[in-house]
């Protein structure tokens, strides 16, 4: 294979997946031009290409060396790993993406009872993720037939040929159409970045880290807030208890005010009405809340 000197991310064609991570890249700072086939973007910026696949593809896309980096489900790379050969590179999750979020869980009619897992001893369970639930019975001690579906899991057990399935949720409406209920939870999953265990070490190496260290960035600040106020001095204690993640905040003297400072502070996690008007109570005015779009440290 002729060397690449461009990184290459692979996603989701069309999905779930596909939108917040098309914007996720783009609050990286990657632009892409789309090629005819729709397969392939060209980015315009940064040397880094987008190839857009089944997601079902992307971990043996990377395993193969195909692709770089690729954003996937968790529940997909997972099962990935665990039913891959052992002569296949291993693929690792790099970063949680904190979108995508679901579940997998086992589901059963809803008019049959459970309590435990033991239940589910010589039960049929449909699943497009036998190695993740051939795990999860293991690790529960239960001797389940898993019967390998590769859609249309959550009709199974009304067409007779399974007793329970093994599926992705997110809001139980799928199952409820189905009368369906969700009795376990297999694994949490969220989308995610996946790369080989060792970087390569030539120019795609260093687009991967800056990829990463771009997509920190973007994540840790995505959640954050910069609050900004006015406050008695005395009264920062009880300020800054009320502030998301307890931040250390930045002071600037008042001019002619000595009891007076304002105040700055990075916020994990969105300030509610609620603390604010706390705050007010504890002293605080002309207070500020800015979302933050990018961070280095
Ligand atoms: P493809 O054509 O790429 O194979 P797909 O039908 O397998 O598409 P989607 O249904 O778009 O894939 O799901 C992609 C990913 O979205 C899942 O692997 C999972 O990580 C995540 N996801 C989040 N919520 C749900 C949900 N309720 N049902 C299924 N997947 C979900
Ligand atoms: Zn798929």
């Amino acid at each position: 294979m002729k060397p690449r000197d461009r990184l290459r991310i692979a996603m989701q064609k069309s999905g779930r997946l596909t939108e917040p991570a098309q914007e996720l890249l783009a609050r990286c700072g990657l632009k892409f031009r789309q090629s005819r086939d729709k397969l392939f973007c060209f980015g315009e910026g940064e040397p880094v290409d987008l190839l857009l696949v089944r997601d079902d593809d992307i971990p043996g896309l990377i395993a193969e060396g195909v692709c770089d980096l690729g954003i996937v489900g968790r529940n997909v790379l997972r099962e990935f790993q665990l039913t891959a050969d052992s002569s296949v590179p291993r693929i690792e999750e790099l970063r949680p993406l904190g979108f995508g979020g679901c579940r997998l869980s086992v589901a059963m009619p809803q008019e049959d009872a459970y309590t435990d897992p033991s239940q589910l001893g010589g039960l049929r369970i449909a699943t497009s993720y036998p190695g993740l639930l051939g795990e999860w019975l293991r690790e529960n001690g239960v001797e389940a037939k898993v019967v390998m579906l590769a859609g249309s899991v959550e009709i199974a057990p009304r067409l007779g040929t399974a007793d329970a399935i093994c599926d992705l949720v997110s809001s139980g409406a799928t199952l409820n159409a189905n009368q369906l209920r969700e009795v376990a939870v297999v694994m949490e999953s969220q989308a995610v970045l996946a790369g080989p265990a060792t970087l390569p070490t030539d120019e795609r190496g260093d687009l991967a880290e800056l990829m990463l260290r771009r997509l920190d960035g973007v994540i840790q600040v995505r959640d954050s807030r910069l609050v900004m106020m006015q406050a008695p001095r005395d009264a920062l204690d009880a300020i800054t208890r009320l502030l998301p993640g307890m931040p250390r905040p930045t002071l600037t003297q008042v001019d002619g005010e000595p009891g007076q400072v304002v105040l700055q502070a990075l916020c994990a996690g969105a300030v509610s009405w609620r603390q604010l008007e706390e705050m007010k109570k504890a002293g605080a005015r002309d207070m500020l809340v800015l979302p933050v779009e990018k961070m280095l440290a």
